[in-house]
């Protein structure tokens, strides 16, 4: 089945034997589930080790990945964090430099303090990716589509990569989502999104992923999930299942968009780069068009200069200046000061964005509504007078 069919799928089961079935599944807030006996357990017992509505999530993320069993967490750095469960003190990660802020600080900060080395590379360059293996690499990590520089990560190829030093590969697939590409199938041994951008898509909840294809991988996380407590609770999963619902066709428009728009930067003087995996121009473009359905719609932009994109961001008045990015409307963040900044200073040019990239992520409004405030901004920018110090421009 496609997986626009899947997404909307009813799939209510009558649990309780009441014969109801709504169309969509309750929301079972309950903590606790009544056992026939002492002895005998039933499907349900405790809501941290499995929940209905958990379950109806799970079984959909699932189905989307082509995952022996995904799991939810309350946030995708919790789905992140729950990899740890497979290392040990003195194994090593090896992870591309293009990768979210929270990811940087979770592996340097906190895995690298309890003895898991990690290391960086830059994994869409296979002579840099072969030679930062070592005997103790257990994990690879990547964006499928990396954050916020939309660097390209070749999912079978890395993946080949990887099982040949004995690691296994993680592919955080949050800007792509399963309708454009689902990692698992090129050879990824595990799925990560945060949830809290286009799967939900509509800014109300904080969900995370991790979807695995092995089974003995999976029933190893998932005694972790429970014994450990880091799970979705009952009304988030409900959330979840809801917005999904209408992904398919948020991410059609929204990637249309965010085509118009990429397009429209690319005719503005002042504007010296635009990265949007659409474009031909694109590093990484025809990698991305051999394994991915579409592009994601986040559209970074460069002007040589941070003051002058600063002040672009500023001026935008339909995107609103935000992290994040797959909600509903239109956002633009400067993630040098934003997501980003748990990236050191010093690394911040070799690891993750340059001073004066700018991040959109592009909504649902009409996309010539999306451009003429970009151009309104844009103009408004380069109006602003310097002020005048006594030390000459400022
Ligand atoms: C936001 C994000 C995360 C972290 O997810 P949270 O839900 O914010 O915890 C991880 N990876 C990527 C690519 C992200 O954009």
């Amino acid at each position: 089945m496609n997986i626009e069919t899947l997404l909307v799928a009813t799939r209510t089961r009558d649990i309780d034997g009441t014969g109801v079935r709504g169309t969509m599944p309750p929301i079972h807030l309950s903590a606790t589930f009544q056992q026939d006996s002492a002895t005998e357990f039933g499907a349900y017992d405790y809501s941290r080790s499995g929940n209905p509505t958990r379950d109806a999530l799970e079984g959909l993320l699932a189905e989307l990945e082509g995952a022996a069993r995904a799991l939810a967490y309350p946030s995708g750095v919790a789905a992140l964090n729950a990899m740890a469960a497979l290392l040990r003190p003195g194994d090593e990660v090896l992870v591309s430099t293009d990768v979210y802020g929270g990811t940087y600080r979770l592996l340097s900060k906190v895995w690298s303090g309890r003895g898991v080395a990690v290391r960086y590379a830059d994994l869409s360059d296979p002579a840099a990716a072969r030679a930062a293996f070592s005997s103790r690499t257990r994990l690879v990590h990547a964006e499928s589509l990396g954050n916020p520089l939309l660097t390209v990560c070749d999912v079978r190829g890395t993946a080949e990569l990887a099982h040949a030093h004995g690691a296994l590969l993680s592919i955080d697939n949050t800007s792509l989502t399963p309708l454009n590409l689902r990692p698992l199938e090129l050879g990824a041994d595990m799925v990560i999104h945060s949830a809290t951008k286009y799967l939900c898509g509509h800014s109300d909840v904080t969900a995370g992923v991790l979807a695995v294809r092995d089974e003995a991988l999976a029933r190893t996380l998932k005694f972790h999930h429970n014994a450990e407590g880091c799970v979705l609770p009952p009304l988030d999963s409900y959330l979840l299942l809801r917005g999904m619902q209408t992904l398919a066709v948020r991410l059609e428009r929204q990637e249309a968009s965010a085509r118009a728009v990429a397009e429209a930067l690319l005719n503005e003087p002042c504007v010296s780069r635009v990265r949007f995996p659409g474009l031909p121009g694109h590093e990484g473009a025809a990698a991305h068009a051999r394994q991915s359905k579409g592009t994601g719609a986040v559209v970074s932009f460069e002007t040589g200069d941070a003051e002058l994109s600063r002040r672009i961001v500023e001026a935008l008045k339909l995107f609103s200046i935000r992290v994040s990015f797959g909600a509903l409307n239109s956002s633009a963040s400067v993630p040098f000061h934003m997501s980003h900044t748990s990236i050191p200073q010093e690394l911040r040019g070799s690891h993750g964005p340059p001073r004066d990239l700018v991040r959109l992520a592009v909504g649902l409004e009409h996309a010539a509504d999306l451009i003429a405030d970009l151009r309104g901004a844009i103009a408004a920018a380069l109006a602003y007078e310097r002020p005048i110090t006594a030390g000459g421009v400022a």
